[in-house]
């Protein structure tokens, strides 16, 4: 696929690598050329460079000593073990705290993100597909925001584990499901039901967690 936009490049050709990535297109742990890029985004290595390092930076990519770039390994059993285990301790309590405190506006942006996620679940593309990942770490990582507490909402944001999560399967399974299980959060969050909002964030990662073990059979 060529990339010919000459405007937002940058990004351009870092969606364009994100996506390979998430759908699984590039296998975890596998080598990465510049050059190989290059032919096939028929781009610069300047901006390829540029992508690979923000990648890396978000833990998707690993650079090593003369071998170059890899797509990351997938996460272990037990980082994914660890992620969820985190993830319950924080983002139930981080919704409770979020029913509490939400605003119209909030609220507005939140329906929105969940609808975007809604009419990309039907897309059999795979850019689709990391999309969805990125608007799920995006629904998120907003109700964290609403919740307050910044020093939970980067420790989280940093450990992108939404992409990690997403590059374990590629599923539709995993997208319809995230789907009705956001909506009863947000039906929590818009009645400011504290109690509800918990238990369905708790209930979502927990299936959301089921949903993805099969990665390691
Ligand atoms: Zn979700």
């Amino acid at each position: 696929m060529a990339i010919q936009r000459p405007k937002g490049l940058a990004d351009d050709v870092y969606g364009a690598i994100f996506n390979k990535l998430m759908s699984l297109e590039i296998s975890p742990g596998a080598r990465i050329t510049v050059d190989g890029l290059v032919r096939e985004l028929e781009v610069s290595q300047t901006p390829i460079r540029e992508a690979l390092g923000r990648l890396e930076g978000e833990g998707l990519v690993v650079k090593t000593h003369l071998v170059g770039y890899r797509a990351s390994p997938q996460i272990t059993r037990r980082r994914f073990d660890e992620i969820y285990d985190l993830r319950l301790l924080v983002e139930p309590d981080g919704a409770r705290r979020a029913a509490q405190r939400i605003g119209k506006e909030q609220m507005r942006k939140l329906k929105d993100t969940a609808e975007q996620m809604r009419k990309l679940a039907s897309s059999t593309e795979r850019s689709s597909y990391a999309r969805f990942a990125r608007l799920d770490a995006d629904f998120h990582d907003s109700i964290l925001e609403i919740a307050g507490n910044e020093l939970i909402r980067d420790t989280l944001a940093h450990l992108h584990t939404h992409f990690h999560i997403f590059r374990l399967l590629f599923h539709a399974r995993v997208t319809e499901e995230a789907l009705t299980e956001h909506e009863s959060i947000l039906a929590a969050l818009s009645s400011r039901d504290e109690v509800g909002a918990e238990r369905a964030m708790r209930d979502h990662i927990d299936r959301s967690r089921h949903r993805l073990l099969p990665a390691f059979e």
